[in-house]
């Protein structure tokens, strides 16, 4: 029986090689994972921004930003900020929870674009917030890629 061919991934290989993001939205990015699943993101999450009430913070380069969009992007095309976003890549044992390693005692989930405390990982990945978020975003993906 044939089975249908499934769409090869327009993009694969390693996840953080800006060369690889699909497009979607303008403000959302489609990344594919090896396993040729597709997982929408924020820009934002997947640059490692977060937006508090009166400022951008980069996760990655650790700095504060005026709550400023063209001072934000800006940022995220620097050198030092792409080169920052590749010493994190995203744990290829985590999948799709896209999970990246700060250091020894944080992470980062593209997902929920939150910093977690490592040994409190399996727990967020296992947790409501999070796996609604992960389904939304499979969700989101395959509606992009339609
Ligand atoms: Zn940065
Ligand atoms: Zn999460």
């Amino acid at each position: 029986m044939a089975i249908p061919a499934l769409r090869q991934p327009k993009l694969s290989g390693n996840l953080d090689d800006s060369s690889k993001i699909g497009v979607g939205e303008a403000q959302n990015v489609i990344l594919t994972l090896k396993d040729s699943k597709k997982v929408l993101v924020t820009s934002d999450a997947y640059q490692g921004i977060m937006k508090t009430k009166d400022m951008f913070k980069c996760i990655f380069c650790g700095i504060d930003m005026e709550l400023d969009t063209n001072y934000k992007d800006n940022h995220i095309n620097s050198a030092a900020h792409k080169h920052r976003m590749r010493t994190y890549p995203h744990v290829e044992d985590y999948g799709e929870n896209l999970i990246r390693k700060l250091n020894s005692k944080l992470c980062f989930c593209t997902i929920c674009n939150i910093v977690v405390l490592y040994p409190f990982l399996k727990h967020h990945i296992a947790g409501l917030v999070h796996t609604t978020e992960l389904k939304k975003a499979l969700i989101r993906a395959t509606a992009y890629d339609a």
